[in-house]
């Protein structure tokens, strides 16, 4: 059978096994003809499935290896998003069922019945604080971009998930009713430690243990011709360090002033070098000041991730398709692949003064005879075969003949690849034969 159908036949089951111990402990409060019995079922269920999403959002975000092999970081992000939704709505059915149904069963008033709790329940103050830190973090999530939330403190606040889940865990056992039942009980703590010795592993432990046998520090730093900053990042036995081209890490820079956090990009080159190189727009604060970094500082790589990637063996005739920096993993993917497929680059940017890597482009294109078109969305006149204007439908059909028979590497702006992708559809290209990377994780 499928990996992927094993593992969401065994999800199923784990869900299936928390309706059947709530079923066992609640089915005569849910036939109850008494409301307060019936808000009571309700609420345990609404509980239990929230902490089973939030063990499931540590597994969709933990950067589990076995679990971005089957599906993707893209698509785990996409999941992580709308179960944070579903997440949002069972927690807070979770807590409005319980108070109404106890206030109900003591005959008295919501805000009466909340401090009872606080009183004289154990464990549910420290429950009600981890419910307002899930309702927030999760609100921040969805509201981000309305917001204007900037990506680090929208990442601080997520990081108080840690607290609530250690806040919420008290309660669940002390006066969850479907957990009095210790079969139930002994299966619930399995979930956790499963999930977090998981998280632990592949989050924590796997990039410490790289860190420590290959030493990684920056080797050097080099401007380019646009505004992007290539960094090289050296240790011991490199060719140890397994990666693909076209996957991406996430860099933390231990220098004084970088430390605190970390970043995703792309791999820029192919994987006959030793070292790895970065190839770093300046996009913002961090990056503004990434040339700064000294050579020598110690860097911390939490990877490689990332299925955009061409398989071993793939003989398919390829399009890469690249706006602006994400030209990145498509540069290395062109440098390790062009020689043993039939290629072609579309490649936008705003104006012909700026394109990143365009050197090396030139090199491998002419090497590799790979058919490479330029496009400026800023020109008005630019030389032939480059193109002053878009990579729409028009421009692909005309340039790429064969667009349905290859098989696509798309990496730009959100909207650009959008956009792209749609004109792809649109010219026949198959679903399956589009891949595209996001640099984004919200
Ligand atoms: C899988 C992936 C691969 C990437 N590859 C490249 C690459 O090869 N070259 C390149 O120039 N850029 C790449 N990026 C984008 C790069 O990570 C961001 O531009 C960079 O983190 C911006 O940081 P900043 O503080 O300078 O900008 P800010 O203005 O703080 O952020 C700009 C945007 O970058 C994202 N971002 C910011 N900080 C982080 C962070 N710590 N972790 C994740 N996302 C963040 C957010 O979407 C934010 O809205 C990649 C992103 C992803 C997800």
């Amino acid at each position: 059978m499928h990996a992927k159908s094993i593992v969401k036949g065994l999800y199923a089951l784990c869900f299936g096994a928390i309706l059947y111990f709530w079923l066992k402990s609640s089915l005569p409060l849910l036939l109850s003809p008494d409301m307060s019995s019936i808000l009571l079922a309700i609420g345990r269920i609404a509980g239990l499935t929230s902490v089973f999403l939030v063990l499931t959002q540590l597994l969709l975000i933990g950067r589990i290896k076995w679990i971005e092999t089957l599906w993707g970081h893209d698509k785990l992000a996409k999941l992580h998003r709308s179960t944070g939704e579903l997440l949002l709505y069972s927690i807070i059915i979770h807590f409005v069922c319980i108070l109404v149904s106890y206030a109900g069963s003591a005959k008295t008033g919501l805000i009466t019945q909340l401090v009872t709790f606080f009183d004289f329940y154990q464990d549910v103050f420290e429950a009600f604080i981890a419910f307002v830190m899930f309702v927030a973090i999760a609100l921040s999530s969805i509201f981000i971009k309305r917001l204007r939330l900037k990506y680090e403190t929208w990442y601080f606040i997520h990081l108080f998930v840690y607290l609530a889940i250690f806040f919420s865990y008290g309660h669940q056992l002390k006066i969850g009713g479907s957990l009095s039942d210790s079969q139930f009980a002994l299966f619930w703590m399995a979930l956790y430690v499963f999930v977090i010795a998981n998280f632990v592993v592949f989050r924590f432990l796997r990039p410490t243990y790289f860190f420590m046998t290959h030493k990684f520090f920056v080797s050097r730093v080099v401007k380019g011709t646009s505004d992007e900053t290539m960094i090289y990042i050296s240790g011991k036995n490199m060719q140890n360090f397994k990666r693909l081209a076209g996957q991406f890490m996430i860099f933390r820079f231990l220098d004084r002033k970088r430390f605190w956090q970390a970043h995703p990009f792309s791999l820029s080159w192919d994987t006959s070098h030793h070292d790895i190189r970065i190839t770093v727009k300046d996009s913002g604060d961090f990056t503004h000041e990434i040339s700064g970094i000294q050579v020598g500082t110690p860097v911390f790589i939490d990877g490689p991730h990332g299925r955009f990637v061409i398989p071993e063996g793939d003989t398919s005739k390829l399009l890469f398709i690249a706006g602006g920096i994400g030209i990145t993993p498509i540069m290395s993917l062109l440098s390790e692949h062009a020689k043993n497929h039939d290629t072609v680059l579309l490649y936008s940017n705003k104006t012909q003064s700026a394109i990143p890597l365009k050197n090396e482009i030139t090199e491998v294109s002419q090497k590799h005879g790979v058919k490479t078109i330029y496009f400026f969305t800023e020109e008005t006149t630019v030389r032939a075969p480059h193109i002053a204007g878009r990579i729409d439908k028009m421009n692909i059909n005309a340039q790429v003949k064969d667009v349905t028979k290859r098989v696509v590497y798309l990496c730009g702006p959100v909207g650009f690849m959008e956009a792209v992708k749609s004109a792809l559809l649109e010219l026949g290209v198959p679903e399956e034969n589009i891949h595209y990377e996001v640099f984004s994780f919200h």
